[in-house]
């Protein structure tokens, strides 16, 4: 050994004790009673002054959330359990005087009377309890990239469902603060299926508030088995080590899915069928698209305030025109039903007003202050899917069908999905004319920074045509064009 080995030798042990104290041990314990889940957060070295927040918002739903008002009963305590000093120092910030620099518990009350069965937020009713992370998980700024451990204390036969990494000693951990609120927690009593996909163990968990579970759930868990294995065929890895489907057969306040990074929170209708297929696919689609490839200010997030972006409709959009090409190569839809739906959504955005003075990035970039989906009846959802559909036809057509929006989407997760940074508001523009050509730059303008009708003659490049409220085979089509559409439509 050498001396410089030497040295470094003593800093890389010197860092790594540094880190292992600057860990965060969380405990959270549900009050069926009250309502409320007991929460806390223990530093075993802290400084003077310590600061906690909540996020004023949740990854994935790009509007302002008020979660602090949900917080109570805030307290801090230094390692003999002598209280400590703590004052509101903002909005969403709690600040602790430690004068002595001892270890510190940060302790705090969250109502967990979001709408059962819970999704946004924190909900406990009778033997079902949920938590969706940021909503109850204070942060400390200067340390949202240490480990962060969890411990959650359960009343006798509750179960616990999370894609959470655990620790092997009862705990759960993460790395960092995004992946610790990114694995929403199912607690209580519920269904639970295993099964495997891409050589990864997936689970689906069904709860419901209300009667018995009127599905069979063998069936609905081999429906997401074949999505799953359709969305690693299509990106080709599955970046996570399992994944967990989270289903809520009880909508509360807002029916939908929400996507997270190796699961997904499904809260749908307690019904005999539960056509949950695309929305399944919608969010499992996302795992790659915008929790992995994402704009730059989508991860490392800001929690602080609303993060803008104008390619809403490229990270909502076009993973719900990937929603269904899953459900079709999965085997779930037919070709026709595709197609039904690809129409379906072409006249609900025709039928809209707003899109003659908005266009869809200002749809992204507003949403903010529009409820989070778009603005007026402009959403970046339904447009976005269908710009998804016109590029795919455009590239398919003008490249003699060598390639399609596939090679975009797939093009872009090597250069910006996760380690690697985000991509920039001019990405989508840049990658599509390095596969299409210069003749797409005008053609993306006009379709995703312009007010302008979308040029539905491109979908003719494949031999389709819109007609009677559908979309059918042109009869004008060329034998070529019937080739590049049965491509399309092909599993
Ligand atoms: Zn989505």
């Amino acid at each position: 050994m050498n001396k410089t080995m030497r040295t470094v030798g003593t800093l890389l042990a010197f860092t790594l004790a540094g880190l292992a104290a600057a860990d965060l041990h969380y405990a959270i314990e549900p009050d069926s009673v009250a309502r409320q889940y007991r929460v806390s957060v223990r530093l075993d070295k802290a400084a003077e002054k310590e600061v906690f927040q909540i996020p004023a918002w949740c990854p994935g739903f790009y509007f302002v959330l008020n979660y602090q008002e949900k917080i109570s009963d805030v307290r801090a305590a230094d390692a003999n359990g002598q209280p400590l000093k703590v004052e509101r120092s903002g909005t969403r910030e709690w600040t602790v005087q430690n004068p002595n620099s001892e270890p510190i518990s940060f302790s705090y009350r969250v109502l967990a009377d979001d709408p059962a069965p819970g999704f946004f937020g924190a909900s406990i009713q009778g033997d079902k309890a949920f938590v969706n992370g940021p909503s109850t998980f204070v942060y400390s700024p200067t340390r949202m990239t240490e480990t962060h451990w969890l411990t959650i204390r359960l009343p006798r036969g509750w179960e616990i469902a999370t894609a959470m990494d655990p620790a092997g000693d009862g705990r759960y951990k993460s790395p960092d603060y995004d992946e610790f609120i990114d694995h929403p927690i199912q607690m209580g009593r519920f269904e639970r299926r295993k099964f495997a996909a891409g050589g990864k163990p997936f689970e689906s968990v069904f709860s419901t508030l209300r009667g018995d579970i009127q599905a069979n759930l063998d069936f609905e868990t081999e429906r997401f088995r074949r999505i799953s294995e359709a969305g690693i065929k299509f990106w080709g890895d599955a970046p996570f080590p399992r994944y967990l489907y989270l289903v809520h057969l009880d909508p509360g306040a807002f029916s939908g899915g929400l996507e997270h990074r190796s699961s997904t929170v499904l809260n749908i209708w307690n019904t005999r069928s539960l056509n949950v297929d695309t929305l399944a696919a919608h969010e499992f689609f996302h795992t790659w698209n915008v929790k992995r490839l994402r704009p730059a200010v989508l991860g490392p997030f800001d929690y602080t305030k609303p993060v803008r972006t104008k390619n809403l409709w490229f990270s909502e959009g076009v993973t719900d025109y990937y929603a269904h090409r899953l459900v079709l190569w999965a085997g779930l839809m037919t070709p026709e039903q595709f197609l039904g739906n690809m129409a379906g959504q072409i006249a609900t955005l025709q039928n809209g007003r707003t899109r003659r003075t908005k266009t869809v990035e200002d749809a992204s970039w507003e949403a903010w202050e529009n409820g989070g989906f778009g603005v007026g009846d402009l959403s970046y959802y339904n447009k976005g899917l269908v710009i998804g559909l016109l590029l795919d036809a455009a590239l398919r057509a003008s490249t003699d069908g060598e390639k399609s929006l596939d090679d975009l989407m797939r093009g872009m997760y090597a250069k910006y999905g996760l380690p690697k940074p985000g991509f920039g508001e001019d990405a989508i523009r840049a990658e599509l004319v390095l596969l299409g050509g210069e003749a797409f730059g005008p053609v993306y303008d006009r379709m995703v920074r312009s007010t302008a009708e979308l040029p539905y003659e491109l979908l003719g490049g494949i031999g389709l045509l819109p007609e009677g409220g559908g979309l059918v085979a042109s009869p004008e089509a060329t034998e070529r064009q019937r080739e590049l559409l049965a491509k399309f439509l092909s599993r």
